[in-house]
């Protein structure tokens, strides 16, 4: 199983582009904002807990998430050619949670992508599906303080993948087709790999 890391900070495409590589590469994509939102939308305590965060545009502690992750990734059932994680890792120490989490599990990070699009661009996209997506963070002052949060705390975890040379960046201005294009090709190129190592 080929397990991607799709990174980029709010208003990048990750959603979007997670879909379309469940379409063509049959892969599993685990969310954590899906996961969370699920938790608020079932009026659960942790969903409760969780919401006070994210409508300030804060991340949420980071042993509450990790256990829903430990979860969602142990009841993965069906036949999946890669996981997508979608939104986490967050922070540093939520990568280095995740390869333990990993390495108990015999699994490994392949990749990194890195989806970039500039700040404004980000505003505007944002700012546009909060017309719609009814989320309790897609507004201008959650959205600002969102990627405030993200250049800070976010950044640091492509650093940690870069220097263990799992890193790629993609430039996520231009159609969703062609961003698409160049991500399957990171795929194909891991899974050519892997198939070659054989
Ligand atoms: P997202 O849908 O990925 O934009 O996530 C929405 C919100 O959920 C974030 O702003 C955080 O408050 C929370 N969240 C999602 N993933 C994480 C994570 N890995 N660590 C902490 N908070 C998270």
């Amino acid at each position: 199983m080929i397990n991607i890391i799709i990174c980029g900070a709010p208003g990048s495409g990750k959603g979007t582009q997670s879909d379309l590589i469940v379409d063509k590469f049959k892969f599993k994509h685990l969310s954590t904002g899906d996961l969370l939102r699920a938790e608020i939308e079932a009026d659960t305590e942790l969903g409760k807990e969780a919401n006070s965060y994210i409508s300030k545009g804060q991340l949420v502690p980071d042993e509450m998430i990790l256990n829903i992750l430990a979860n969602a990734i142990d009841s993965i059932n069906g036949k999946y050619n890669g996981l997508i994680l979608d939104g986490y890792p967050r922070t540093l120490s939520q990568a280095e949670a995740l390869e333990e989490l990993f390495a108990k599990r015999g699994k490994e990070v392949d990749i990194l992508i890195d989806i970039h699009v500039e700040q404004n661009e980000l505003i505007d996209r944002l700012l546009k599906r909060g017309e719609t997506s009814g989320r309790s963070d897609d507004n201008l002052e959650t959205i600002t303080k969102r990627l405030d949060v993200y250049h800070k705390k976010t950044k640091p975890v492509s650093d940690f993948y870069k220097k263990r040379d799992k890193y790629v960046l993609i430039n996520g201005i231009g159609k969703v087709e062609t961003i698409h294009g160049e991500i399957a090709e990171v795929i194909k190129k891991i899974e050519a790999e892997r198939a070659y190592a054989k």
